[in-house]
Formats: structure tokens, sequence, C-alpha cells
């Protein structure tokens, strides 16, 4: 594929934050690769539809973008998609959710709903644990936070911008 000429900008809108993950499955996790993906916008049993699903070992992750703060009403939408997903994939593969967003509204009543939950779910915060925009190393040409004087996959401090 091509790379853009600048960064990409998660401040943008949802759908760049997506489509940011989708080329660069390893800014969500070091181990996802683009073959790990599953699929994208997939449609559950019952017609909800999850922003990505992405299989990487025994596991399958169900990954929902938020825009904006993360609240209760998100944590319950990704446990319904979890359950969904639970009837719809493999019963031996686990289910993990991961909720995304810019900040977190009714911290303890979220924990909480996760523990009930029974699922293995994990917040992550746009700018604290995945990048907000990014810039390509230029010896191997993978994304790197802007953040970062160092690429975290080969040590190589030359970019392309
Ligand atoms: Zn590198």
């Amino acid at each position: 594929m091509s790379f853009p000429a600048m960064g990409y900008d998660l401040t943008l809108s949802e759908r760049s934050i997506e489509d940011l993950f989708f080329h660069f499955p390893y800014l969500v996790d070091p181990r996802f690769r683009v073959r790990d993906i599953d699929s994208r916008q997939e449609t559950l049993n019952d017609g909800t539809r999850v922003d990505m699903v992405v299989r990487c070992q025994d596991t399958l992750f169900i990954i929902e973008l938020k825009k904006g703060d993360i609240n209760t009403a998100d944590l319950q939408q990704l446990v319904h998609y979890l359950r969904e997903a639970d009837k719809k994939w493999n019963k031996n593969l686990r289910k993990e959710g991961l909720l995304f967003g810019l900040g977190i509204r009714d911290r303890s009543q979220i924990d909480t709903s996760i523990a009930a939950s029974g699922f293995r779910i994990s917040i992550k915060l746009y700018g604290r644990d995945v990048p907000t925009s990014v810039k390509f190393c230029r010896r191997c040409r993978k994304a790197v936070s802007t953040a970062k004087s160092e690429c975290p996959w080969c040590g190589a401090q030359e970019f392309i911008y």
C-alpha cells in the first residue's frame, strides 16, 4: 500500500481512527497483524454492528471505537457485542473486548460493570494508549507515534512525515 504524505490525525473522526487501526493494527496491540483482522463493521446475529474484529492466536478481539468519552452505555453495548460474538464464533475462541475513547465517565461504575460481565475488557484512551497521530519509520516503514523520537519496532530515528 502507499503511505499518506502526512501523518494521520486521529482527532478528525471515528472513521479516520478506524482507518488507522485497520491499516496499522499493531498500533492497537503489538501482537496484531493485518492478516489477523477478521472483519470490519461486522454484522452480528441480531443485526447490530461492531467496528472491528481481530483474531489473534486463540482470542477474538471485539473492538468498539468511540469518538468522545466512554460512558456506561458504551460499556453495556460492548458487553452485548461480546455475548453475540460468543453465539456467532467458535465457543473455544476466547472473547475479549477493547473499548476506545477520549476519556472515561463513571469510571467506578464502568469497572463494576466490567467485573460483572464475566468478559475480559480493556479501556484504551486515544493519546495515552494509542497514538493520536503517526509518522513512518524510514527503515522498517512501520507507523510510529509522532510523540516518539525512536522507532519502537527497529530503533531507527529517521522518519517520513
Ligand atoms: Zn522502524
